[in-house]
């Protein structure tokens, strides 16, 4: 039994970063057949895990901050306006039925009801309702 010293590289890949580890760990065999690993081998995953995602989240924010289109919007926003159509504003609210972001089916138009509504539609599915406008 106790602790068996052992040398170990760990390389580890997420979103595009490279996280590594060149170390020594104690290795030991735990009671029964429980072998335990080394904390700082949990520790290394747990931080370059932490690291590599908020990474990963600051790329997504600063996209999101700089109003980036996907390449799919800037597309068929181009091709309506090469056709001499309007692209349909986004609605900021998500299809109930398949969670696509939902577009004004007509950007001028309010619905004369109380409270006043505005038709919204899908370009996912084609869903088309109603958003209160309050
Ligand atoms: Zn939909």
């Amino acid at each position: 039994m106790g602790d068996h010293r052992a040398d170990i590289k760990i390389k580890f890949s997420m979103y595009g970063e490279t996280e590594t580890a060149d170390m020594w760990i104690n290795w030991s065999v735990g009671s029964g057949e429980c072998y335990e690993v080394d904390q700082r081998v949990i520790d290394f995953f747990r931080d370059a895990y932490l690291k590599m995602r908020a990474k990963y989240d600051d790329e997504i924010f600063k996209l999101q901050e700089q109003d980036v289109k996907t390449l799919d919007d800037h597309n068929r926003d181009a091709y309506a306006r090469m056709q001499g159509q309007e692209p349909r504003p986004k609605a900021h609210v998500a299809c109930p039925k398949c969670h696509s972001e939902m577009e004004y089916e007509d950007p001028h138009m309010v619905l004369a009801s109380y409270p006043p509504k505005r038709v919204v539609i899908c370009p996912g599915c084609g869903h088309r309702d109603y958003k209160v406008e309050a």
